[in-house]
């Protein structure tokens, strides 16, 4: 087996049982998220409680439209290079769909709250015997 020449793919399988697409770290055969000492550091980290937090706090918030773009846009490349399997990928872009939704609810509330102060204040003004012309 000559593996000298050009970069060698990931020789390992993704959870769908497909061989992953991605190239293999330099040295080894193995791409980034399938390198078993990268999995244990990352599991390590995980068990340290203290850490915990430390992530949390750091945890990206999917609160705004462009936020929900970028993360939608990893999500899509991990699925296609198979990173993340197609039954985890629906979930995520499911719930992707349903926090589009709540922010568009969101934001509706939010123009209807200001319509109804500006109506509010309005009336307050023709109250006080200034009327506007229809
Ligand atoms: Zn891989």
């Amino acid at each position: 087996m000559d593996q000298s020449h050009g970069k060698p793919p990931c020789t390992a399988q993704t959870k769908t049982g497909e061989p992953c697409r991605a190239w293999a770290l330099p040295g080894t055969d193995r791409c980034q998220v399938h390198t078993p000492e990268r999995q244990e550091h990352v599991q390590e980290l995980r068990a340290r409680g203290g850490k915990v937090t430390a992530l949390r706090a750091r945890r990206r918030r999917l609160h705004t439209i462009g936020a929900l773009v970028r993360y939608g846009g990893e999500k899509l490349l991990d699925v296609e290079e198979g990173h993340i399997s197609l039954d985890m990928g629906r979930a995520l872009f499911y719930g992707l769909a349903v926090q589009c939704k709540l922010i568009e609810l969101h934001q509706t509330m939010d123009l209807e709250r200001r319509v109804a102060a500006i109506e509010t204040a309005l009336s307050d003004r023709s109250d006080k015997g200034r009327q506007w012309v229809a």
